[in-house]
Parts: structure tokens; sequence; C-alpha cells
């Protein structure tokens, strides 16, 4: 414990100092750097390779920490009180613009807000006791990072210091809800939270089509892609495909096959998708036939992530 308190220690101090700090949080691992310095913040973009015009998402501690830069209303105080810490962020308007660098917020009047839950990342931001923006930790348009190998295996160079935690709990993304404007809500990206209890607690979130283009700012359609193609809703593999399975019948005839739960637990598939993207695209195959994932639960963001990861290279891409 005390190598770790030290280990969280050192990286509170990178990171005041303007370093860039990767850490992991229940959803995947973060990219962290100081929410104040521009300086900072610059790094983060340089390092992943991420258009300007995509903001990033202010970590804090706690609710009380959120309120002190963004305006919570009734309806944010009731999902922040329900689900922080946890994977659900909150797009807010900005109530104290110097609080955070406006290149992380892309010059927006809105902050991304999120406590996460994970014990290191809650340390860490209990110890630099200021906003740190923290995206995934990955060159930008590509697989999100679930381990701290996928980091240093990606990243290595361009970063300070890499807490490893081990695997990521959930895995995928946490959900993004827009409650900028006082009359409408919005769910910019399914994630780690489920659409059914988020509406449970606020009522009915307004329906952003799927295959809407922009859902948000730097929310292109390419992201999270693997390099070789992928082909969803598979019935049969095809000569020369690996197959990324779902459930009890894997389809037969995959030269590499993983199955990203066997027994078509929703849960295990998003904390598996990431890594088992990994590994099928380091495989010699033409592509990643993907069997059919059902739409309940976190089938959602799981869908949204292999919709985009499907989405051609050439299309615009985002971090
Ligand atoms: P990530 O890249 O995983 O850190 O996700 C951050 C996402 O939050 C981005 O794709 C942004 O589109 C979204 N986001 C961050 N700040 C804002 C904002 N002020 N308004 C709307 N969306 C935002
Ligand atoms: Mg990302």
């Amino acid at each position: 414990m005390t190598g770790a308190r030290s280990e969280i220690e050192r990286a509170a101090e990178l990171l005041l100092k303007g370093g860039l700090v990767a850490f992991p949080t229940e959803t995947v691992y973060g990219l962290g750097a100081l929410a104040c310095n521009d300086k900072a913040i610059g790094r983060v973009y340089v390092a992943k390779g991420r258009p300007g015009h995509n903001p990033l998402i202010a970590h804090v501690a706690s609710r009380a920490d959120a309120a002190v830069f963004a305006d919570l209303d009734q309806r944010a105080t009731a999902l922040a009180e329900r689900f922080w810490p946890g994977p659900l962020t909150l797009v807010l308007p900005l109530k104290v613009p110097a609080a955070v660098s406006p290149v992380m917020t892309a010059g927006l009047a809105t902050v991304a807000v999120r406590v996460p839950a994970h014990p290191m990342a809650r340390a860490l931001l209990e110890a630099v006791e200021l906003p740190v923006a923290a995206p995934s930790a990955n060159r930008s348009g590509g697989i999100s990072p679930t381990t701290a190998g996928h980091v240093v295996d990606e990243l290595g160079d361009a970063l300070d210091m890499v807490l490893d935690g081990g695997p990521c709990p959930v895995g995928i993304e946490s959900t993004v809800v827009d409650l900028s404007a006082p009359d409408v809500a919005h769910i910019l990206r399914p994630g780690g939270l489920d659409r059914t209890v988020i509406e449970a607690c606020v009522g009915p979130i307004a329906a952003t089509a799927a295959n809407a283009p922009l859902r948000g700012p730097g929310m292109l359609a390419r992201h999270y892609a693997p390099s070789h193609p992928l082909r969803l809703n598979a019935t049969r593999v095809r000569p020369g495909e690996a197959l990324l399975a779902f459930g009890p019948r894997p389809l037969e005839g995959a030269a590499h096959m993983l199955n990203l739960s066997p027994s078509g637990d929703l849960d295990e598939a998003a904390r598996n998708l990431y890594a088992m993207l990994r590994d099928l695209d380091q495989r010699p195959v033409r592509a990643i036939a993907v069997m059919p994932i059902p739409a309940r639960g976190l089938g959602e963001a799981i869908a949204d992530r292999l919709g985009r990861g499907a989405v051609p290279a050439g299309s615009a891409s985002a971090a």
C-alpha cells in the first residue's frame, strides 16, 4: 500500500507540473493532464493526434468539485447523486471558464464532467485536487486501451508515467448525457451506464438517430477502428476472416476466434470488447467478422463502437 500511495503522489506531482499521466478508470485507461494547463492539454491532443475541435472530459473527485466550475441543475444533481462515481459524463454549462483550458473545451461554453469510480483514479484526483482531463489513452480513432500494456504499446514514449490498475472493469467509455439546455436532455454517446437506468432517474431522454453524422463536437463517423475491416452481424464466416463471437453458439470455420461472452452476458462482452479487437487485429486475416450483439443493456454501447469501427477507412475520424 505504501508503494501504491507513493506512486499516486508521484503521479499527482507530475500532473500538477504539466506532465501526462495515464491512469485506469472503470471505463478505459485515460490520458491524464491538468485541465487548466493549456500546454499540458495541448500535449494530449498532439500525443493522441486528436482533432482540436473534439473537447475532452474533465475528471473530478466529487460532485462538489464539479460544481465549482460547472452548473448542475436539478436533473444533473439527481443523476450525479445517483450515478457518480461511475461511467456517466454530464455536459453542463461552464460556470467558471478559467477553471479549465479553452483548448480542453474546444472553446465551447459547456464542459463535460465525470467522477470516475476506479479506486486509483479516485486516489489520484483526490491528491491533485483540481480537474484532470483524461481522454482514452490511445491514438485518435483507434481502439481504446483497457490495460496498462495497451497504453504503453501505443503511447509509451509520449507519457511521463503510467499507473497500472489491471484490466478496466467496465471496459467501454462513459455514457455522455448533454444537459446543457434546460428543457431537453440528449445522449451524445451510449456507454458504460445503460440508458434505461438513466431514464428511470430523470425521465425519457431525447432520441438521437443512431446514424446521425454528428452527435457531439468531434464525434465523427469512423472511430474505435481496428486496422482490419470489421464485418458486422455476420451469420457465417467467410474465407480468411477472424471471428469475434458472442454467445453459446459461435459460428464455425474461423482461422482465429474469440468469444466476447460465451454465456451471452453483455457486461462481460463490454469488458472484453477492446482487448479482443486488439488481439484479432494482430492476426494475419482479411477481415474480422462480428456476430450479432443484442441491443439491450450495454449492447447499445457495444453496437455503437462496432458500428463506428466498421466505417471504412478514409471517412472522417475522431478520438
Ligand atoms: P473521450 O474522447 O472518450 O474522452 O470522450 C469525450 C467525448 O465527450 C468527446 O467525443 C466529445 O464529443 C464529448 N464532449 C466533451 N466535451 C463536450 C462538450 N462540451 N459538449 C459536447 N460533447 C462534449
Ligand atoms: Mg477515445
